[in-house]
C-alpha cells in the first residue's frame, strides 16, 4: 500500500490557454506519387526467386466464364469487387448498393454490435449480405460476397469454437499431420457460421520475439514453416486433388502476412525490415513456396516494409515474384488499412497499391472513399484498366473455384447452422492432443515430473484457473482481453485437467490461485505467465518475464524455502528470459499459449496412479530461449549463437539431463520515461482511479473499476483500433482521480529541461462542470481553461511543459505519478495516449494550482 500527500486544488482559475495541437490529418495523396511508388520493381531479381507453378492451372471454362461476366460489369462494379469493408461500417444495404465483392469481421468485432454473437446473428448476416450480394432488382449483376475472417486457432471470434494452441506450440510440436487436422476441424467450424475464408495461415518467420505477434509464427526456422505451411493450407482448403477442394467442409485460406513480417527491426509491429534480398526469399518466403504448392488462393500482404518502402506498394514482391516467378494465380488481399501507409497514399485512395499487384484492399471503414476515388482513378488511367481488370479476374476465379455461385445462401450451404459441428468432440480431441504436442520441458530436476498424482496437489497462479490466458490474443476480442471462464463453454482450464488427473489416481487436487494453502502439499504447480495480448500491443523493449506485476518467483522461491517440490507452467507467446523463475522451479514447463483444451497439459504433467507418465513430452523449441533479456535478436545459425535452450531442445521422460543452478542477469529497466499509455498503460505504469472522501486507490482493469463506481467510471472504447482508449466518466458525486503510476520514481528533470511536455490525446465527451486539475508528479496546474478551448466530440492532443509543473511544485526529479487528472465536477472525456512531447515554442503556464492536500492510500 503506498501512501503519498497529494496537492489537489480547490478554486483557482487558469490564466492562459496553451495551444492545443490538434491530431494530425491524413496524408493528402497527390497522383504523382502514387503513379512513381509501385511502379518500380527496384531492388528485387525476381528470376532468383524459387520458380513455381501454381497447381490448380487456369481452367478454360472457369476464365470464359470470368469474362463473360465482366463483359457485363461497368468499372464501378469491377472496383467494388477490389473493395472489403468490415461489418461494423458496412451494411448490407451498402453491398446491394454499391455491388461490394467482400466483407471481414475484425478481430473480436461480433455480428450486429453484439459482445458475443451466437450461431443464429453469424448466419443471419452472412445470409443479409449473400442476398444484397444477389440482388439485381436496382440493376448490375450478382456475384456472391465473400466473408473473411480470422480464424487463426481455431474459429476464434466464436463462442464455443474449439480454440487450438496458437502457432508457436504448434512450432513446437514438429507434426505436419497435426496441423493439417487443425485446418480442417477449424474450416468447419467456420463452415457452421456461414464464412468462406480464413485468414491464415500466418507464415512470419519471426527473427526478433520482442514482436507482439511472436506468438502467431511456427518458427524462427524457416524450415519449419515450410513444413506447416502446405499442411495447413491444405487443411483449411483441402488437397487440389480433393472432390471437395475449397468447398463442403472447406474454405479459401490465406496465407499472410507477404512478406518479412516477422523481419522486421527490432521487433517493431508495422516496422521496417533490413534483411537483404536472399534473406527476404530464403528465411521469410519459406512458407509461400508450400502454401502456394498446396494450392492457398489468396495471399495477404503485410503492414510491414521492406528497405524503407511499405509492402503495400511493392511491386517488384507483389507483382513480380508472387504472381510472375512464383506463378500464383489467385488473388492478393490488403491488410487493415495497410494500403493507407504507402507513401503519398491515405486510407481513401491509394492507386499505387493496386498498381503494385495488389487485387483487394482492406479498407475496414474508409471503403465508401475508396471506392469512389479508385473508380475515378481507373477513369484517368492513373490505375490502368487492364490491371483493374487482371484484379477482378482474380478475385472472381477464386470465387467460381469455391462454388460461390452455386451453393446458394450462406445458412444452406454444407455444416452451416449446424451447432453440433462448434466445438465437436473430435476437434477438440485434436486441440487436446496439440496442446499436449506443443509442451516443451525445459527442465526436469529429480524427476519431479510426471507428478505422482496420488498426494495432495496444490495448483496455483493467475493461469491455473483462466481459459483467457491460455487461449492469449485474437481470442473473442481482438487482443484477447476480457475473457471469462464462462465464455468459454467447450473448453477447460489446466486446472480442470489437474483436477480430472489428480482425482482419477486418487490423490487430493487443490485450487489456490494466490498460492495460500493451509495443509502442506505434496507438489506446488505454479501457472502463469503473459498476459493476452496481439498486434502492437505486445511489442516489448526486452525479453524479461519478471516485474513488478509478475512477480511469482516470490511464490516460487518461497516453496522452494519449504522443501516443496515446483512444478512452473509457464504460459507465454514467446521464449522469454525468466531465468529466476527457472531456478528457482524443480520442473520448468514452457506451454506457450494451449488453447481451450487445458487438459492437454494435465495429460502429460499429471502420471497414472503408480506415477507411471500417461503421455511423455514431445515438444521441441522451435524459438531460441535467450539467455539475456537483452539479447537482441536470437536464431538458430546465428554466427555467434548463444541461447539458454537452444533450437530444437526439450526434455522428455527418458532424458537423464538435470539443469544445472543458471546464471541470473539483472534485466534492463522496461520503464518508458517518453510513453506512459498508449492504446492501454506502457508497463510498468498501472492505470489507477481514486475518490473521496477516502482516496485510495484502485487499479484499472479491462473490466473497469468496482469499489469507486458511483464517483468514477473508466471503459474500454475504440479511436483507431480496437480497444485502444479508455472512456472517462466523473460523475461529480465526489471529486475523484484517474492517473498512471509507477512503483519506481522517475527522474524527469533532464526532459524538464529540455523543454518536453507532457501531452495527451483526448476526446471530450462532455465539458466539466467544475475546474479540472492536472498534475505531474506534485505539481498541479489547473487545465480548465484549456479543456474549455476544445471542441467537444473532437480528437486533440492537448500538452503542457512539464517546466509548468516544476513551478507548480512538482520534484521533477522523483515523480511517481507522470500523469494526474481530477476535478470534484462530472466530466467525461476519453483519452488513448499519455506522452512526452517535443517542445514547442510560445507557450505558457496555465496557473499553479493551490493547495488542498489529500492521502491516497
Ligand atoms: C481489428 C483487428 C485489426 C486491427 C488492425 C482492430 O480494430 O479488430 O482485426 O487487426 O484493428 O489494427
Ligand atoms: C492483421 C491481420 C488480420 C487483419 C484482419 C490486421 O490488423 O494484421 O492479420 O487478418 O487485421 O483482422
Amino acid at each position: 500500500m503506498v501512501l503519498f500527500a497529494r496537492n489537489y486544488v480547490a478554486g483557482l482559475v487558469a490564466a492562459s490557454i496553451l495551444l492545443g495541437c490538434s491530431a494530425p490529418t491524413e496524408t493528402e495523396s497527390n497522383s504523382k506519387n502514387e503513379v512513381d511508388v509501385g511502379q518500380g520493381s527496384s531492388g528485387i531479381h525476381a528470376e532468383t526467386w524459387p520458380k513455381l507453378t501454381a497447381p490448380v492451372a487456369l481452367d478454360e471454362q472457369i476464365e470464359n466464364r470470368v469474362t463473360a461476366l465482366m463483359a457485363r460489369m461497368s468499372i464501378a462494379e469491377k472496383v467494388a469487387q477490389t473493395i472489403q469493408g468490415e461489418l461494423r461500417y458496412m451494411t448490407p444495404e451498402d453491398v446491394r448498393k454499391y455491388r461490394i465483392g467482400s466483407v471481414l469481421n475484425g478481430g473480436g468485432s461480433q455480428p450486429y454490435g453484439k459482445k458475443i454473437a451466437e450461431l443464429e446473428d453469424w448466419l443471419r448476416l452472412a445470409d443479409a449480405y449473400y442476398e444484397a450480394s444477389m440482388d439485381t432488382a436496382a440493376g448490375g449483376i450478382a456475384i456472391p460476397i465473400l466473408w473473411g475472417t480470422d480464424a487463426v486457432h481455431g474459429h476464434n471470434n466464436l463462442r464455443g469454437a474449439t480454440i487450438f494452441p496458437h502457432n508457436i506450440g504448434l512450432g513446437a510440436a514438429r507434426n505436419p499431420e497435426l496441423i493439417r487436422q487443425i485446418g480442417a476441424s477449424t474450416a468447419r467450424e467456420v463452415r457452421a457460421t456461414g464464412q468462406g475464408w480464413s485468414f491464415a495461415p500466418t507464415l512470419a518467420v519471426v527473427r526478433d520475439d520482442r514482436w507482439g505477434r511472436t506468438y502467431e509464427s511456427y518458427s524462427e526456422d524457416p524450415v519449419v514453416v515450410q513444413q506447416y505451411a502446405g499442411a495447413m493450407v491444405e487443411g483449411i482448403q483441402g488437397a487440389v486433388t480433393d472432390e471437395d477442394f475449397l468447398g463442403g467442409q472447406h474454405v479459401i485460406s490465406s496465407a499472410k502476412h507477404f512478406l518479412g513480417d516477422g523481419g522486421t527491426e527490432g521487433g517493431v509491429d508495422q516496422g521496417d525490415s533490413q534483411a537483404s534480398e536472399a534473406e527476404l526469399r530464403d528465411i521469410h518466403n519459406a512458407g509461400y513456396v508450400s502454401a502456394l504448392n498446396a494450392g492457398v488462393q489468396t495471399v495477404m500482404v503485410s503492414f510491414s516494409g521492406w528497405d524503407g518502402r511499405k509492402m503495400h506498394g511493392r511491386k517488384g514482391l507483389i507483382q513480380d515474384v508472387l504472381k510472375g516467378q512464383m506463378g500464383f494465380n489467385g488473388f492478393v488481399v490488403g491488410d487493415w488499412n495497410g494500403h493507407g501507409q504507402v507513401a503519398g497514399c491515405s486510407n481513401e485512395k491509394c492507386a499505387a497499391s493496386m498498381n503494385a499487384g495488389l487485387d483487394m484492399f482492406m479498407a475496414p471503414e474508409d471503403w465508401k472513399a475508396l471506392y469512389h476515388n479508385t473508380i475515378n482513378q481507373v477513369n484517368s488511367g492513373i490505375i490502368p484498366l487492364t490491371r483493374l481488370d487482371d484484379a477482378v479476374r482474380r478475385i472472381l476465379r477464386v470465387k467460381i473455384l469455391a462454388g460461390l455461385f452455386e451453393i446458394g445462401k450462406p445458412s444452406t450451404r454444407p455444416l452451416a447452422a449446424d451447432a453440433s459441428v462448434i466445438g465437436h468432440a473430435d476437434h477438440r480431441a485434436v486441440a487436446r492432443q496439440a496442446a499436449a504436442e506443443s509442451l516443451v520441458l525445459l527442465k526436469n530436476n529429480g524427476g519431479v515430473l510426471p507428478i505422482k498424482a496420488t498426494g495432495r496437489v496444490l495448483v496455483v497462479g493467475d493461469g491455473a484457473d483462466n481459459i483467457g490466458k491460455q487461449a492469449g490474443g485474437w481470442t473473442l476480442s481482438w487482443q484477447g482481453s476480457g475473457n471469462k471462464n464462462s465464455d468459454f463453454p467447450n473448453g477447460d482450464s489446466i486446472w480442470a485437467g489437474i483436477k480430472e488427473a489428480v482425482n482419477a489416481a486418487g490423490g487430493t487436487p487443490v485450487l489456490s490461485v494466490d498460492g495460500s494453502f493451509a495443509e502442506k502439499p505434496d507438489v506446488a504447480v505454479v501457472v502463469f505467465g503473459e498476459d493476452p495480448y496481439a498486434e502492437f500491443q505486445g511489442d516489448r523493449e526486452h525479453l524479461a518475464y519478471g516485474n513488478d506485476k509478475n512477480n511469482e518467483i516470490e511464490l516460487l522461491k518461497l516453496y522452494q524455502a519449504q522443501g516443496i517440490p515446483v512444478v512452473a507452467v509457464f504460459i507465454s507467446g514467446r521464449p522469454m528470459y525468466a531465468t529466476p523463475e527457472i531456478n528457482a522451479a524443480d520442473a520448468f514447463v514452457a506451454a506457450w499459449l494451449p488453447g481451450t483444451e487445458g487438459k492437454g497439459i494435465a495429460d502429460v504433467i499429471i502420471g497414472d496412479k503408480v506415477g507411471n507418465p500417461r503421455l511423455d513430452f514431445k515438444g521441441k523449441l522451435s524459438f531460441s530461449w535467450p539467455k539475456r533479456a537483452d539479447q537482441g535478436p536470437l536464431n538458430v545459425g546465428d554466427e555467434h549463437y548463444d541461447p539458454l535452450f537452444a533450437f530444437g531442445y526439450g526434455l522428455d521422460y527418458g532424458s537423464v539431463i538435470k539443469v544445472a543452478v543458471l546464471e541470473e542477469f539483472e534485466p534492463p529497466s522496461d520503464t518508458s520515461k517518453s510513453v506512459f499509455f498508449e492504446n492501454g498503460p506502457v508497463a510498468p505504469y498501472k492505470l489507477k482511479v481514486s475518490a473521496a472522501p477516502d482516496w485510495s486507490d484502485e487499479l484499472v482493469g479491462n473490466g473497469g473499476i468496482l469499489k469507486v463506481e458511483d464517483r468514477i467510471q473508466v471503459a474500454l472504447t475504440d479511436r483507431n483500433v480496437q480497444e485502444d482508449s479508455r472512456r472517462v466518466t466523473f460523475t461529480g458525486k465526489e471529486a475523484a482521480a484517474v492517473y498512471l503510476h509507477i512503483f519506481d520514481v522517475l527522474d524527469l528533470s533532464r526532459e524538464a529541461n529540455g523543454d518536453m511536455q507532457m501531452g495527451m490525446s483526448i476526446r471530450v465527451d462532455e465539458a466539466p462542470s467544475k475546474p479540472v486539475y492536472m498534475s505531474v508528479g506534485k505539481g498541479t496546474i489547473d487545465l480548465s481553461a484549456k479543456i474549455a478551448a476544445v471542441e467537444i466530440g473532437k480528437w486533440v492532443d492537448l500538452s503542457i511543459p512539464l517546466k509548468c509543473f516544476v513551478a507548480a511544485g512538482a520534484d521533477i526529479s522523483t515523480i511517481d505519478t507522470p500523469w494526474f487528472l481530477a476535478t470534484a465536477g462530472s466530466f467525461k472525456f476519453t483519452f488513448n495516449t499519455v506522452q512526452l512531447m517535443p517542445p514547442a515554442s510560445g507557450l505558457k503556464c496555465p496557473l499553479p494550482a493551490r493547495q488542498m492536500v489529500f492521502e491516497i492510500k
